[in-house]
């Protein structure tokens, strides 16, 4: 599942091509996805996408009027191709919308868990959207605003990471991996860190973000970039998806347990 960073990464990719230009018209070739398209990204005929951003894991294309709101799900990918290429499609290829100057933003999604949104308000008052926390990378998001509710939280510290109301964003891999960096266990109780714990954590978060960013994201499974690249950010990881591999610090073996149904990788000597 691309997150923050591979989400981020897919953005800056796609959105040269799109700003400022004019969607001329779209090809749906699904009904469904996770929900049903709305029928004005069907009719969708000469609008100019004033831009192209970024909260959470959802992509926002902003048209003059209105605002479609994308996002990946499990196996979404979005690549830009040449218009000239839209008559060649494989099962997958659910969406294109095609540009005045000869691309065309392809959607391809082999379980179908992405969505496609039409907003007609303000998007930031779309119902998935306004309940979304800060940016982990927003000056919002410090060691001061977690530690508000880090203290008052009874849930382990892992889980509090990743509820997107809290901050939004950061995943699995984030969390396991910035907490790793941070010598924090994700089986803490978010209220015995202390301010120094969560300010060392919050630093973490933000580094790591950035990097995987700087890195075109990590690589898992399904995912590729809008320019058939992929991101290399994988290799840097200390605890996610090395089970039983070495530690890369104390040489002990990572372990893997599960915490509400999400993989969660950690050391038990390096972080307590
Ligand atoms: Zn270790």
């Amino acid at each position: 599942m691309p997150e923050l960073p591979e989400v981020e990464v897919i953005k800056n990719i796609i959105k040269p091509f799109l700003k400022g230009k004019i969607i001329n018209y779209s090809i749906i070739r699904t009904k469904k996805l996770r929900y049903i398209i709305p029928n004005d990204i069907f009719k969708i005929k000469n609008q100019k996408i004033l831009n192209v951003k970024r909260r959470g894991r959802y992509i926002i294309i902003i048209l003059f009027k209105n605002t479609i709101i994308i996002h990946l799900g499990m196996t979404g990918i979005l690549s830009i191709i040449n218009s000239n290429n839209n008559i060649f499609y494989h099962k997958h290829d659910h969406i294109d919308l095609v540009i005045n100057n000869n691309f065309t933003l392809r959607y391809t999604d082999i379980r179908k868990f992405g969505f496609w949104l039409w907003e007609m308000k303000n998007y930031k008052k779309n119902i998935f959207l306004r309940k979304l926390g800060p940016e982990p990378l927003e000056n919002k998001f410090n060691n001061s605003y977690l530690y508000n509710f880090t203290k008052k939280k009874n849930i382990y510290i892992k889980i509090l990471l990743m509820d997107n109301k809290i901050v939004t964003g950061i995943g699995n891999i984030y969390s396991n991996e910035s907490l790793f960096l941070s010598k924090i266990s994700p089986f803490r109780i978010s209220n015995t860190l202390n301010i120094k714990e969560v300010t060392v954590l919050t630093k973490n978060i933000k580094y790591i973000l950035y990097k995987s960013i700087k890195h075109g994201g990590s690589t898992i499974s399904n995912y590729r970039l809008p320019n058939n690249n992929t991101g290399n950010f994988s290799q840097y990881f200390f605890v996610y998806g090395r089970e039983n591999e070495l530690c890369k610090i104390c040489k002990k073996k990572i372990i893997r347990k599960t915490q509400r149904n999400r993989s969660t990788f950690f050391c038990y000597k390096c972080q307590k």
